[in-house]
């Protein structure tokens, strides 16, 4: 049985990057970077004002106050055309290039104009650079300034602005298909008879998927009937990139999808891993289309479609850390593991007084109880083989998507 990191390197391994597709800036946030982004210009692009003031000789202040000739105005998109002499100065602001011969600017509040504005007092010295960004001091041109396969954020939007990227290249939204399986489920508008319960997977699988960056597309629900599951996984893989289907994976007299992969001849690369809540999780290519199998307990499809089909669908989109990332934590309170597997359990993260990193494991009910996990923000990994981590143990957490 593969390991949880073996299951995501296969994953890995068999998936295949979209090619990348141009987008318009304004919709490139939280796509996936094709491209690294290269500075056009020099950042600033000129000796840029950073406060209204005047712009004159630092050596011409050193007996300050003093009193300098006003020869011009430099503004934001209006500078002064001119070299700066000795006993003289501009007026300037914010934004505005710094002129030749000028090499500090004092604030407007330590001065006064007089003569009818053709002399300025000014109260204080200024220290050559004072108020003023030197070009390319930020960033160099021909320099990298995002790399490719991160994800667009906000602040990334405006780097991508001031170097001309109208159009960006990013990975395409890979187009997934979520199917439910299981003769108990009933829509969500319906109210469920005796024996049968609403299918809430389909619901978390089309918010990860989302999540993720796929186009989701939600399929009718398969009963238990294999052949009615071989048909809805061959139509919809023929127009998607990966199918997320929940249930019907287990070792139960009714559960048809491996049956089905097999009877359409997918090939499957694994059908269980070593992992709590989880482990029956089938991955499968028919054609071209990633099929992930996912167990039908609610708290299972979702650690499982994150540990794994989230991770594809990252690959898909080119992004360079497709799968989640682990990072450290201290336990808050005792946890069990198990002999054979490692556990990835439902905890909530906060941090304490001293700043520090607090997984608390979740008291929940098992793999159904998907009203406990509404509450949990991370997965707690504990490694196959520890039956228990007592509080105060450093473990290691993936962090769930929102
Ligand atoms: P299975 O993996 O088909 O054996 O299902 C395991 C458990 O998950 C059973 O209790 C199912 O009723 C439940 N289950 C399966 N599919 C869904 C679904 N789409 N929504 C909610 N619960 C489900
Ligand atoms: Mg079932």
């Amino acid at each position: 049985m593969l390991s949880v990191s073996e299951a995501i390197h296969v994953v890995q391994k068999q998936t295949r990057r979209l090619p990348a597709a141009l987008v318009p800036l304004a919709e490139a946030r939280g796509r996936v970077l094709a491209e690294d982004v290269i500075a056009e210009t020099d950042l600033p692009p000129f000796d840029r004002a950073l406060m209204d003031g005047y712009a004159m000789r630092a050596a011409d202040l050193q007996n300050a106050p003093a009193a300098l000739r006003v020869v011009g105005e430099a503004a934001a998109g209006r500078g002064w055309r001119g070299t700066l002499k000795a006993g003289e100065a501009i007026r300037i602001m914010t934004g505005a290039p710094v002129p030749e011969g000028a090499d500090s600017v004092q604030q407007v509040e330590l001065t006064r104009e007089t003569e009818g504005g053709t002399v300025v007092e000014i109260d204080r010295p200024t220290t050559p650079g004072q108020f003023i960004t030197k070009r390319a001091t930020e960033v160099k041109k021909g320099e990298t300034a995002l790399r490719t396969g991160t994800t667009i954020n906000a602040a990334m939007m405006a780097a991508l602005a001031s170097f001309g990227y109208a159009r960006v290249r990013v990975g395409t939204k890979p187009r997934v298909a979520v199917l439910a399986t299981g003769s108990e489920l009933v829509p969500v508008e319906a109210r469920p008879g005796s024996d049968q319960i609403r299918d809430s997977n389909s619901y978390s699988l089309l918010a990860y998927a989302k999540a993720a960056g796929a186009h989701v597309e939600l399929l009718p629900f398969a009963g238990d009937d294999q052949k009615q599951l071989q048909q809805l996984i061959a139509e919809s893989a023929a127009r998607c990139d990966a199918l997320a289907l929940s249930g019907g994976v287990s070792m139960g007299v009714y559960d048809f999808t491996k049956a089905a992969l097999y009877a359409l001849g997918a090939e499957i690369f694994f059908e269980r891993v070593s992992l709590r809540p989880g482990k029956p999780t089938v991955f499968a290519r028919l054609n071209e289309t990633l099929i992930f199998g996912l167990p039908g307990n609610p708290v299972s499809v979702s650690v499982t479609f994150n540990l794994f089909a989230r991770t594809a669908l990252r690959a898909m989109q080119g992004d360079a850390q497709p799968a989640l990332v682990e990072e450290q934590a201290v336990l808050g309170r005792e946890a069990k593991g198990t002999v054979e597997r490692a556990s990835y359990l439902p905890a909530r993260l906060r941090t304490d007084e001293r700043g520090q990193l607090i997984a608390e494991p979740l008291r929940w009910g098992g793999s159904s109880d998907f009203v406990a996990f509404t509450q949990a923000t991370a997965l707690l990994i504990i490694p196959a083989g520890v039956r228990a981590l007592p509080a105060g143990e450093i473990v290691k957490i993936v962090r769930l998507p929102e």
